[in-house]
Parts: structure tokens; sequence; C-alpha cells
């Protein structure tokens, strides 16, 4: 097979193209297309990773630390451990010195968090706290965004969900590559620099890298909704090579063409950061483990 774009031989296959490419010409495939992303945040803004030590933080990390430069990017990386995952540690801290960036490790022990082991309760659990500590480590230390590994299949799963769940809120304020950071409310912004990559670019990236990665052992993984769909997606992909991108695109563009109503936020009355009601989900969560334990 010839690579898609030059007469060399291909040896990757990238499913948003439906062909294969070079070596040479994958890099400058999927760094183009973190360039897309990182563009449309601020000269010289700071971005806190959160890797968990997948293949998608770390290639997203890593190919960010390769295009930060030109727009003078602050780079650093928090993980999120659970005290389960050693491996994880270790691959966030070869990344973080290779790279030469700030890495942030948070204990959730030292939160009083305990992960249950029933997989449902553990994935709710696991997403309440990511996304309340990135966000609150984040404000705290001064950086404008938080950054994600999500990548265009995730992105296609999420429009899809939320359109055959009917639930309008997230597309409407958070379906983009980059959403502004509001200090007002202490919400740090939200950069997805694979926003659009796939999954299996995501692999071959590292993979081509020879970058260390680690399995995040989620105990519910194979087994959610994601699960189910996303192979489905993947059949219209296979079929319709430039589909998801497309189906992605439309979505997101749609969505800034609705006037949605004003979002509501509040400061939570417990901790000072962001929520819709009264009492953040985090707060909420926490009181209910702590009563659980005893
Ligand atoms: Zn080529
Ligand atoms: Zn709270």
């Amino acid at each position: 097979m010839k690579c898609h774009y030059c007469q060399r031989e291909g040896t990757i296959f990238v499913e948003n193209l439906g062909d294969w490419v070079c070596e040479e010409h994958f890099e400058r495939y999927f760094l183009k297309r973190v360039d897309r992303v990182l563009r449309r945040v601020g000269k010289g803004s700071s971005l806190l990773f959160g890797v968990s030590g997948g293949k998608d933080s770390v290639a997203a990390l890593h190919a960010s630390s390769l295009v930060a430069p030109k727009y003078r990017l602050k780079l650093g990386a928090a993980i999120v451990y659970t005290g389960l995952a050693p491996d994880c540690l270790e691959v966030f801290k070869s990344l973080t010195e290779e790279l030469r960036m700030e890495g942030v490790v948070i204990d959730l022990r030292e939160w009083g968090i305990k992960v249950p082991p029933d997989p449902r309760a553990a994935c709710f659990v696991c997403g309440v706290v990511n996304r309340y500590l990135l966000n609150r480590y984040a404000v705290e230390r001064g950086y404008d965004y938080v950054a994600t590994g999500h990548n265009l299949d995730d992105m296609a799963y999420f429009g899809f969900n939320n359109l055959i769940t009917h639930s309008l809120d997230y597309l409407f304020y958070q379906y983009d590559s980059v959403t502004k950071p509001m200090p007002e409310y202490k919400m740090a912004g939200k950069v997805k620099p694979l926003f659009w990559v796939s999954d299996s670019d995501a692999l071959n990236y590292v993979k081509m890298k020879g970058l260390p990665t680690c399995v995040t052992k989620c105990p519910y993984e194979g087994r959610d909704k994601q699960a189910e769909i996303k192979p489905l997606l993947n059949q219209v992909r296979k079929k319709w090579p430039s589909s998801l991108v497309n189906f992605v695109s439309s979505l997101r563009e749609l969505a800034k063409m609705a006037e949605p109503p004003p979002r509501k936020i509040n400061l939570c009355e417990k901790c000072g950061y962001p929520t819709s009601g009264r009492v953040c989900a985090f707060c909420r969560l926490k009181e209910r483990l702590e009563r659980e334990v005893v």
C-alpha cells in the first residue's frame, strides 16, 4: 500500500481517511489536528493535563508538548491516583520527567475517598472525582485550562448518546475542542487536544513514539454503554471513512448555532466550587461515602 500523501510505503492505517500513510505523514497528520485545537487556546495560556497513563492521555500530553512552543503554552500534568495501579504512577512520573513539566499527584486516599468495588458505582465515583479535582487543582495552581485525552471516537459516542437520551445540555455548553475559562466561577476552561483524531490514531502515536503507557484497570471497562455503541459507530466509519469526523463537526456547529438558555452556575455552599445546585456533586458524594464507611 502506498502512503495517502507520498510515494513511500504506507505502514499505518488512518481510519478517518480510510487509507494508509507512512510514519512521517502520520506524525504530520496527527500534530496538525492537535495544532488545530491548541491554536484556539489563547497564546501564553497554561494547561493542566489530566493523565491516567492510558494511551489517550499520554498521546495528548506528548503531542501537545511538541505543538506548545508555537503558542507559548505552559503545560503541566496531574494524575488522580487511587492507590491501585502503581505502574500508572510510574508512567506518569517518567513522562513528566522526560517532558520536564510539573507533575502533580492527587492522592485520593488523602482526600478520604475510596473507589467502591462495585464497578457501576466505581465508574460514577471516578467521573465525579476526576472532573472536580482536576478543575480544583488547576484553579488553585493558576492554570487556565484542564486538558484531557478525549478523542474523536469519544466525542462521536457522547454526541450520539446525548441525542438518543435527549440530553442537550452537554451539547449546548461543552461539545467543543476548547471551552473558555470562567474564573468568576472558579472554572478552568477545557481543552481536548485529540478532538479530531481517532482511538486507533492515539494508539499508533504512542507506539510510533515508543511512549510508556499502562492499563488503567477500570473495572467497568468494556461493560458499559460505550462498549456497545462505539462498535456500531465504527461500522459506519468502516464503510464511510469521513463519517464520524463529519458527524462530530455537524453536531459542534449545530450546538454553536443554537441559542441555549443561559447556564445556571452557583458556587457550592461547602467548598465554593461551581455547581448547578446548592451543594456540588463531589461534596455530596464525599458525604455519602463517609456515611457508608461508618
Ligand atoms: Zn507519506
Ligand atoms: Zn462542593
